[in-house]
């Protein structure tokens, strides 16, 4: 019934983006992330993802690599994965932050589970209370023109939900490009916006009074993450709701943020929090203290890291900002059938692990040599 863990491997993949996405301060070509593959003594494979994220979490790629290398593989070599719990209790201890390294192994290390207990890893973290999905869809071309039109074309497709990138450009621009998308878009779709730091509090407030009318769900990260007095004063002059993305890198800011009045719902992603896990207990804690939350991958990783975040999805309390996966961004996939939505559907089925098949040629392709 053991799972003894024989090999961990890192894999540092630059995998190309279909269009470059503008964010402030950045625009994302490609995404530098690390893969882990755990190969178990009977021949099974578990597989995890995730993207290194300079401004985010501070994890860069010969980073994230070292740290599996040369201080996590080593504590699961000849251990069996079906204590995975006591497998992560060690692997957060052994190396201080680094959660990007930490997720990967997570997610590669239930992935195994999973297919050896045939079940999915919804199973092993709770069990599902959803299995259906409407992810929202990010607008981060850079174009106003073209934003629109891959929005309309997403709409067409099923989706109603989406997040506009602002910050990178003039905040005029912003606001009449959040207006123009809500006049094309009709009142049926759910708008949000992500300022990704790049603004100041003037300038979100300039922009709230502007796009009043556009009734924005909910604007993410105006300020910068260190800014908590900035957030909470920004919070108490504006109706919108705040959530926090780059300011949430451990289960402690969201305390401080929600004790601050500085944030009224909160970005969850599994990078950040070091693993799904982790990811499980900060929803559950965002529930218990009444933020809502946002449950997304970084900008961009493929559908290992996709599949990772609608199994963790499935199974938190609340979800109510919705969720964003961004394989759909990437120019090539890893897997053999990409996660992809129907009629702007994702639908979670009960194949074992993480449920994709991984193809090692395209990781090939992709690793960074
Ligand atoms: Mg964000």
């Amino acid at each position: 019934m053991s799972l003894i863990i024989k090999k961990v491997e890192a894999i540092p993949v630059a995998l190309p983006l279909l269009k470059p996405m503008h964010m402030a301060g950045v625009v994302i070509t490609k995404a530098y992330n690390l893969i882990v593959r755990i190969e178990a003594q009977n021949g099974l494979v578990g597989w995890g993802e995730s993207a290194s994220a300079p401004t985010m979490t501070g994890d860069l790629l010969p980073g994230m690599l070292a740290a599996v290398e040369d201080y996590l593989a080593p504590l699961l070599i000849n251990e069996d994965a079906l204590n995975h719990a006591q497998l992560m209790a060690k692997v957060s201890t052994e190396i201080y932050r680094n959660t990007g390294a930490k997720c990967a192994i997570e997610c590669a290390l239930l992935d195994l589970c999973g297919k050896h207990l045939d079940v999915p890893v919804f199973d092993l973290i709770g069990g599902a209370r959803r299995q259906q999905f409407s992810p929202m869809t990010l607008l981060g071309s850079g174009s106003s023109d073209q934003d629109i039109a891959d929005a309309l074309a997403k709409q067409k497709m099923g989706t109603q939900f989406f997040k506009i990138k602002v910050g990178a450009r003039a905040i005029e621009e912003d606001i009449a490009h959040t207006l123009r998308l809500r006049k094309e878009l009709g009142s049926k779709a759910i708008l949000c916006a992500d300022a990704n730091m790049g603004l100041t509090a003037s300038e979100t407030v300039s922009y709230f009074q502007a796009t009043e009318s556009v009734n924005l769900l909910f604007f993410e990260q105006p300020l910068r993450s260190g800014n908590l007095n900035g957030m909470a004063q920004l919070a108490s002059r504006i109706s919108v709701p705040l959530c926090g993305d780059e300011s949430i890198t451990s289960v402690e800011d969201i305390v401080t943020l929600s004790n601050a009045k500085a944030i009224e719902g909160a970005n969850l992603k599994i990078i950040k929090l070091g693993g799904i896990s982790s990811v499980v207990n900060a929803a559950v804690l965002c529930e218990n203290i009444g933020l809502s939350v946002n449950l997304a991958c970084k900008v961009a990783e493929s559908s290992i890291a996709a599949a990772s975040l609608f199994q963790t999805g499935a199974v938190l309390p609340n979800l109510d900002w919705g969720i964003s996966v961004t394989n759909q961004y990437l120019a090539e996939d890893v897997v053999q059938h990409p996660i992809a939505t129907i009629n702007g559907v994702f639908t979670l089925d009960r194949k074992p692990g993480l449920g994709i098949e991984v193809n090692e040629t395209l990781i090939q392709k992709f690793t960074l040599k």
